[in-house]
């Protein structure tokens, strides 16, 4: 008779607990100057210094849902999943509820589920969020593969946001409207770059005779953590750090990387000639366990990752530093780059006033990319705080002199431009690389 759902009810122990605006970086002190009316995205404020000990971890339930009265079925049950809770509303209507993996996070809703009916049907959705708002348009794919954008036919906003960005400009919910048949059908925030994934492209450029492959640590459960090393010329002294995927919904963060990585292993001549003198560290994966556990922000020690560059208590953050600390006597780090994903592509460098000459290389870099792929704006906010260390950017200053930054792209910025941009990312950094 009546939809039973099971376990619904522990998604929701968490309620009534306090979210804060975290961002990728700590501060804000300078910001480029901008046109009056739409100044663009402006960075998010100062953040709090926060404890990075464990903190508990919601664990999701994961299995399929289904209904007495329907032959529609809803599945958890993947790497990178989150769905915490299904109702049924109606012949071919639901409700769907997504919870954060522990509170107080930041507002990034992340969700994937997979839906299917033994019979081909139509059904509505909604999606309710814990104490967030609809963050992320809805992503659908029918082989966990290949993803688009849902139809803007399909998707209802529901009590539609105020404002240009952050979470108050998103609708407090969406509804959105599938096509489901007897083969799953994903719905996800973003594409789905899972660990595997992750790993099936690092091997894919590991192909190449100059790069290879080796773990570094592992995180909270286990996973390795992968390095990619990428070195044509044993006698190269000059390195670059790159990582990304600090916080797991960040996905168009990591396909500039993977643009980046792939335009620094690329045959051009300019590639082969920086290789000669560079070698490049990337860590394409920094959170493993929070990406196949659907997380919205953490690891599974329930700690923001990007905040522990100083005091070091999680296994993944540990294990870069304790690889940046063997490297260090052998290499110059030269260039340091951090990706992630917020409401539109900004730069956040640190302050000349900290760095001096040095740190200049990173406005030149911004400079390059921008001249050769204007956008409407070009969003800089740079950071004179350099103590405590806190996020990657400013530990690799710091502790390894690298003139570095985080370096953000748009949830939204049109995938083909996230390409293009962390090509032209790589060709400009080895262009003043080159320079040098
Ligand atoms: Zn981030």
């Amino acid at each position: 008779m009546r939809t039973y759902l099971r376990h619904w009810a522990c998604c929701l122990t968490l309620l009534g607990m306090i979210l804060y605006l975290g961002s990728c970086r700590p501060t804000v002190t300078t910001v480029a100057p901008k046109e009056k009316e739409s100044a663009g995205y402006q960075g998010q404020g100062k953040s709090p210094i926060v404890p990075t000990i464990d903190r508990p971890v919601q664990r999701q339930w994961k299995g399929v849902w289904a209904f007495n009265d329907s032959t529609t079925y809803f599945s958890n049950d993947f790497e990178g999943a989150r769905l915490n809770g299904v109702a049924q509303n109606g012949p071919d209507a639901f409700t769907i509820w997504i919870t954060a993996e522990n509170t107080p996070i930041n507002v990034s809703p992340w969700y994937a589920f997979k839906v299917w009916s033994s019979e081909p049907r139509e059904i509505t959705v909604q999606l309710i969020y814990q104490d967030s708002r609809s963050r992320y348009y809805p992503k659908i794919s029918t082989d966990g593969v290949h993803f688009r954008a849902l139809d803007s036919a399909r998707f209802t906003p529901i009590n539609p946001g105020e404002g240009e960005f952050g979470i108050k400009a998103a609708p407090e919910m969406a509804r959105i409207r599938i096509p489901v048949m007897a083969t799953p059908t994903l719905i996800s925030a973003q594409e789905l770059y899972t660990s595997s994934v992750v790993k099936t492209w690092i091997d894919s450029l590991v192909e190449k005779p100059f790069a290879t492959t080796y773990p570094i640590g592992s995180s909270k459960e286990k996973r390795p953590m992968h390095l990619l090393e990428i070195n044509e010329n044993k006698d190269a002294k000059k390195a670059v750090m790159v990582i990304a995927r600090q916080h797991p919904p960040e996905v168009t963060g990591f396909l500039a990387m993977k643009s980046f990585m792939e335009t620094l292993c690329g045959n051009t001549e300019q590639a082969e000639a920086f290789r000669k003198e560079h070698v490049v560290f990337a860590v394409p994966l920094m959170n493993p366990d929070g990406v196949d556990n659907g997380h919205w922000r953490h690891n599974m020690g329930g700690i923001d990752l990007n905040r522990d560059w100083q005091n070091f208590n999680q296994p993944e953050t540990r294990s870069v530093r304790d690889f940046l600390v063997k490297k260090d006597s052998t290499y110059d780090f030269v260039f340091g780059v951090d990706f992630h994903s917020t409401w539109d592509d900004i730069y956040y460098p640190l302050d000349t006033v900290v760095t001096g000459d040095k740190g200049k290389i990173v406005f030149d870099w911004i400079g390059g990319i921008t001249k050769r792929l204007p956008q409407k704006r070009t969003n800089i906010s740079a950071s004179d705080q350099i103590s405590p260390t806190m996020v990657s950017r400013t530990y690799f200053y710091v502790n390894h002199g690298m003139p570095a930054i985080v370096f953000e792209l748009g949830d939204n910025t049109p995938r083909d431009f996230l390409k293009q941009k962390g090509q032209v990312a790589a060709e400009e950094l080895m262009r003043l690389l080159m320079e040098e």
